[in-house]
């Protein structure tokens, strides 16, 4: 063989004794066969294997496997991003003439996307507040709409829902449920279990852990999670082998990281609450939270998401997050780093104002990522804010 030729060949070499513990990346974008026979039988009666980079990848199919597992479900697909996730997987399961039931209090870009690009491909979609219950479980009881998407708990304020009661009734009338559990993750809540057929994660978020990679996850059934395949093999979205790594890594810390944040954040919602520059802590673990029972029922912990209004002015909130020290001020959560965010300026802003006042979204109101730092470090950040507001 010519030296031009062996540059451009790989040597991978077989692992006769000890195997990686950790999977490793494989920044494959084509696979070769033995024979020409193997491509086909992937390509026609749709055999396992990897054949080219947009169908498959083997460091991704291990994230995939392993959410699925988390996840109690068969089967798992990632993207390039939660948006990547949450886009292919309404388009694989919806259809021209079909409608589907959406809360308003999902992330805003999801609403976003039901909103202005669904109705484009002929689904009607029906947007109702968490508040209004009965009006909801009329309209699944109806068995009119072919897909229930849900989210819990609710960004900012940390509305629970009950997943089990709605899902019940939704799968009698034969409607599919979609969950996106980044909030919770599965460590807190696996919505399969109550019987949701989907179940979406923004990767970026808890799962990765550590703020250096977007992704988006989506596990389901076998015949799901084929059709969004068959989207996200069109579409082209989905996550790179060096990013399901990291999420991968990230994934192995993330039960000692959650259990972690869960009890920070109920420590920090009971001290905030006793508080006298807080008028108000939205806490799902706390008593006076609306859907505590809910939460307790439906939640093995309740979460690192902690939001608070402060007595104070726009002006006196602005100079409290500019008072931080410790914990950054950037528009994510899930990560190691404590974040805070003011949602009226940042994931909320479109909203009108008697909107936002019906959700309790102040300018005041702040909401805070618990990170795994000391838990007196953060309190003292907060405190010292506090103080010269
Ligand atoms: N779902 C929830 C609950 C989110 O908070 C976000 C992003 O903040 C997303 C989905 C979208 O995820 P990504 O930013 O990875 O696209």
């Amino acid at each position: 063989m010519f030296l031009d030729t062996e540059v451009v060949l790989s040597i991978i070499e077989e692992f006769e004794k000890g195997k990686p513990i950790m999977m490793p990346i494989y920044p494959s974008a084509v696979y070769e066969f033995q024979r020409e026979e193997d491509e086909f039988e992937i390509l026609w009666s749709k055999e396992s294997g990897y054949r080219y980079g947009r169908w498959g990848n083997p460091t991704v199919r291990a994230l995939e496997k392993k959410i699925a597992q988390l996840e109690r479900c068969e089967e798992g697909l990632s993207f390039s991003s939660g948006m990547g996730a949450i886009t292919s997987t309404l388009f694989a399961l919806l259809n021209a003439g079909d409608s589907m039931l959406i809360m308003k209090e999902v992330y805003g870009d999801t609403l976003v996307f039901v909103k202005d690009f669904l109705p484009k491909c002929g689904i009607k979609v029906y947007v109702y507040s968490i508040e209004e219950r009965e009006e909801i479980e009329e309209l699944i009881d109806k068995g009119e709409i072919g897909l229930l998407y849900l989210e819990s708990p609710t960004n900012p304020t940390l509305r629970v829902i009950d997943i089990k009661n709605l899902t019940v009734k939704a799968k009698k009338k034969g409607i599919k449920v979609v969950v996106d559990n980044t909030f919770a993750t599965p460590i807190n809540q696996r919505p399969r279990l109550f019987g949701a057929d989907v179940i979406i994660h923004s990767a970026t978020k808890y799962l990765c852990g550590h703020n250096d990679t977007m992704g988006g996850v989506v596990v389901g059934n076998r015949d799901d999670i084929s059709k969004i395949w068959n989207v996200r093999r069109i579409f082209g979205n989905l996550l790179g082998p060096f990013d399901a790594y990291l999420v991968l890594r990230g994934i192995k810390t993330l039960a000692l990281r959650v259990k972690k944040q869960n009890e920070s954040a109920m420590e920090l919602a009971r001290w905030l609450e006793k508080h006298p520059k807080v008028k108000r802590v939205f806490y799902p673990g706390l008593e006076s939270h609306p859907d505590h029972e809910i939460a307790k029922a439906q939640m093995d912990g309740f979460g690192g998401m902690v939001a608070f209004d402060i007595d104070t002015t726009a002006d006196g909130a602005a100079f409290f997050m500019d008072s931080l020290q410790l914990i950054k001020r950037a528009p994510s959560l899930g990560a190691v780093e404590s974040l805070a965010t003011r949602p009226a300026f940042t994931s909320h802003r479109n909203l009108s104002r008697e909107e936002k006042e019906r959700l309790g979204i102040t300018e005041t109101l702040i909401r805070l990522s618990v990170g795994i730092e000391n838990l007196e470090d953060l309190k003292n950040d907060i405190d010292r804010a506090l103080r010269d507001v």
